[in-house]
């Protein structure tokens, strides 16, 4: 007889975790291709971005755990007769990519494993030196992007030893004196945009801003229109933009890796003119987001998303307290 905790156990072991099954793929990916579980993620990660900006082009199938696509006719080969030839032995003859990386002898593009140990090994064919993982990643994308972006990532991960970095928190202090609507497209939004590419949150100068997202720093500077603004690079391969700051988190530098309610500056007034230039306008937090394509980004309206955070967050904070 199960007893009713029994069954839960089993239901359990059933439908594991998204993240605990994507973990194994990773691993065995990694023991198979002797590639650090970082570097198999970050590809992973990328693909998965890619695959989420180009739905039409790069369908993925229902229940996939991993978000590599490659063709039919890439994996099978051009001129194979079988587009959906799944022997290892055809498809090279045939100049196809498609490899078996579970074992069992068949190249199947409709497996997780054995997708992601396809892209994986042939980057690995480059070697195992300090270069060769970017010159491996050259060689399959041809895209200089794709190269940085899968070295950004890796980088995440190896700073977090995980990879389910998927909390995010809202850019000002939950608590903290803020107000915000939904501006997206508004042409009197500030920013100096002709159409307003983001969510103006006002508030007074000095409100710390952080981080919403796990990821790395791309860019931290001065522009005419965005003042002091920083812009940071998430795992989704989404680019998060802090603009018209009052100042910057002094230590922080292109390259660092940031966590979600990390303060990496403080709410102003500045742009509009030669750096330094502030006070043009009230004080307020421009936050923008834009999904990277592969060659052009763009912008998507924050508003919701900056929404979901900020209730989340409140809600933890009652858990909490
Ligand atoms: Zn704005």
């Amino acid at each position: 007889m199960a007893s009713p905790a029994y069954a839960t156990d089993k239901s359990k072991t059933n439908a594991p975790d998204p993240e605990q099954r994507l973990k194994k793929i990773y691993d065995q990916v990694s023991r198979k291709t002797g590639m650090p579980w970082q570097e198999v993620a970050a590809i992973d990660k990328y693909e998965r971005a890619l695959s989420r900006a180009h739905r039409k082009t790069r369908p993925l199938r229902e229940g996939a755990a991993v978000g590599v696509f490659i063709s039919e006719a890439r994996w099978a080969g051009e001129l194979n007769p079988d587009p959906q030839d799944d022997q290892p032995v055809s498809i090279r003859f045939f100049g196809g990519v498609g490899r078996d990386g579970s074992g069992d002898g068949i190249a199947d593009r409709g497996s997780d494993v054995d997708l992601l140990y396809t892209v994986a090994s042939r980057v690995k064919e480059h070697g195992s030196g300090p270069d060769d993982f970017a010159i491996g990643l050259w060689e399959y994308y041809h895209n200089t992007r794709s190269v940085q972006r899968i070295l950004q990532f890796v980088k995440i991960l190896e700073a977090f030893g995980r990879q389910d970095l998927t909390r995010h928190a809202f850019p000002l202090p939950i608590g903290s004196n803020y107000s915000y609507r939904s501006t997206w497209g508004d042409s009197r939004g500030w920013g100096g945009y002709r159409i307003h590419e983001g969510t103006d949150i006002f508030a007074g100068y000095g409100v710390p801003v952080r981080s919403t997202t796990y990821g790395i720093v791309e860019l931290k500077g001065w522009n005419r229109y965005g003042g002091w603004r920083i812009g940071i690079r998430d795992l989704d391969n989404l680019y998060h933009y802090y603009a018209h700051l009052q100042g910057f988190e002094k230590n922080l530098k292109p390259g660092d890796v940031v966590q979600p309610g990390q303060v990496i500056g403080w709410v102003g007034s500045s742009g509009y003119g030669r750096p330094g230039t502030s006070g043009k306008f009230p004080p307020h937090l421009h936050y923008g987001v834009y999904r990277d394509r592969g060659l052009v980004e763009w912008a998507f309206d924050p508003y919701p998303m900056l929404r979901k955070w900020e209730r989340e967050e409140r809600k933890a904070l009652r858990v909490t307290r």
